[in-house]
């Protein structure tokens, strides 16, 4: 599925490429609707740490029941599932709560002696200036 046809995707996270899904559907125990399924992305995100671009690979294993929010009624009376928004909303839910990249795998923007632990402690200058009140 092309990644245009995707509205709600603007945010943090770019869509690279297609989304690639693989749906099964069939009836649960109790004759419920259910999709079972994979979905592979790529998407790319500005890195919330070091603010370079961060590329992410992520796959999700979908098993839902079919929920009324993706069924609507056609002209026909009809009951019509919505599945570019029910693959969309997968893809939302499979991005990471924050774009970063790994841990340790980038240090934020700065004066890297203080990123380091190295340099004087900015600090320091608190600790003289109560030695010399006593
Ligand atoms: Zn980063």
């Amino acid at each position: 599925m092309p990644a245009t046809q995707f509205i709600r995707i603007t945010s943090a996270f770019s869509l690279v490429g297609a989304v690639n899904v693989t749906l099964e559907f069939a009836l649960n125990d109790r004759g419920q609707p259910v999709i079972c399924g994979e979905l592979h992305l790529r998407a790319t995100a500005q890195c919330q740490r070091c603010l370079e671009t961060a590329h992410f690979e992520l796959n999700s294993v979908l098993a839902h029941e079919v929920e009324d929010e993706y069924r609507t009624k056609s002209d026909t009376g009809n009951t019509l599932f919505d599945l570019a928004a029910f693959i969309e909303d997968e893809c939302i839910l499979t991005f990471p709560i924050s774009a970063m990249h790994p841990a340790g795998a980038c240090i934020p923007p700065g004066d890297p002696a203080l990123i380091a632990g190295g340099g004087p402690n900015p600090f320091d200058v608190l600790t003289s200036l109560r030695q010399n009140e006593r």
